[in-house]
């Protein structure tokens, strides 16, 4: 039985991960849970799963917390710092890693230092921290497991392949919502019309940087210290209905491509229960209902992020973690409604701009840009 540690268990992967363990009663143990602010949700979670302990971040939550689970077992603990301790003192085979942001990017480090292997929906441990991270993988034997997708796709397609015969991988991406908005009204997108993905359902963040297609340059630089790929081998392919998940073409033209209904449940699950492809009875793929599959290219004025994501991959040093942060604040001012959705980029390449990079960069100097964000950007 695997014991697992999950991180942001009240978002949207994390709820999914709740129903695959639920699915596969005997394999998964939970240890513990901890969530941001959704102290309700987390209560309702931890009766049913009985986990040895929760987390709520938001100490203001804690009292609630505690009242919601005053006859039970499970210990109760509040803050980030918390979170950290959680991951160092227990000893779980598996950490899933579902917080929002670069708000993740710590607890990633920490389990990797301590040798615990991690299943990453949160892409921006990767981004910001992704040398660092993968460093410390070699020394303590760790492995990060994706769970995004793509990600999720391209490690499914290297299954038994050897690295020096992948001549490139391909990324797809829906496009989002705004794929044939006429380009003269992105001005007036609202939160609402940006909030709403033809394909995936997903939380309010990853949502925006999907119709940005922040969320393609992010996985481009994932991709990167996943695979361990030039980002000239790395390409992103527009392809509307989400079926294929992504591709790996090899050095004889071949080409593996992963496809599936688009359900976050399914790469959580083989993040969780890999090498293996464990059973469920969720909707299958039905090609000849779909019918049809397209494909293009991203148009780089209607997605400046794909360019800035790939310069900002080639700088390197602190500007991915400049970039991921600059779009974090820029997003929460759109959700706001401070900003138009076309300044989401415009301020990522003023924060870029006015950046002096650090490379080497130290965590610190990582944890300097995430703290200091709000400030900055
Ligand atoms: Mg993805």
């Amino acid at each position: 039985m695997k014991k697992i540690g999950i991180l942001g268990s009240t978002g949207s992967i994390g709820k999914n991960t709740l129903k695959v363990i639920q699915n596969h009663p005997e394999q998964f143990r939970i240890l513990y849970l901890t969530a941001n602010r959704q102290v309700e949700l987390l209560i309702e979670q931890a009766r049913i799963f009985q986990p040895e302990a929760v987390c709520i971040v938001v100490k203001t939550k804690y009292q609630q917390l505690c009242e919601g689970l005053a006859n039970t077992n499970i210990h109760c603990l509040t803050g980030g710092d918390n979170i950290l301790d959680l991951i160092r003192d227990s000893d779980a085979d598996i950490i899933l890693n579902a917080i929002v942001g670069s708000a993740g990017m710590q607890s990633t480090i920490v389990a990797v230092q301590k040798g615990t292997d991690v299943a990453l929906s949160n892409k921006e441990s990767l981004v910001m921290a992704g040398e660092l991270i993968n460093n410390i993988c070699s020394e303590t034997g760790a492995k990060i497991f994706p769970v995004d997708s793509e990600h999720s796709a391209v490690w499914q397609c290297l299954a038994g392949e050897s690295p020096e015969d992948v001549e490139r991988i391909i990324l797809t991406g829906s496009g989002g919502p705004f794929l044939r908005r006429d380009l003269a009204t992105f001005g007036t997108i609202t939160r609402e019309e940006a909030l709403r993905h033809p394909n995936w359902s997903m939380g309010n963040k990853i949502t925006i940087d999907s119709a940005t297609m922040f969320n393609k340059g992010l996985e481009l630089i994932e991709a990167y210290h996943l695979f361990h790929l030039d980002e000239s081998k790395i390409d992103i392919l527009i392809h509307p209905e989400s079926i294929i998940h992504s591709m790996v073409q090899f050095q004889d033209g071949s080409v593996k491509a992963q496809l599936g209904v688009p359900d976050m449940k399914v790469p959580i699950q083989y993040a969780l229960s890999y090498p293996q492809h464990i059973s469920n009875d969720w909707p299958r793929l039905d090609l000849a209902k779909i019918g049809t599959l397209h494909f293009e290219e991203p148009n780089p004025t209607r997605f400046p992020s794909l360019r800035i994501a790939r310069e900002v991959l080639r700088a390197g040093g602190t500007y991915p973690a400049v970039f991921n942060m600059a779009n974090e604040c820029a997003v929460e001012r759109f959700l706001e409604g401070k900003i138009s959705f076309p300044e989401i980029s415009e301020e990522v390449e003023k924060a870029l701009e006015a950046h002096k990079t650090l490379n080497p960069c130290s965590l610190d100097d990582l944890l300097n840009i995430s703290n200091c964000s709000k400030k900055i950007f």
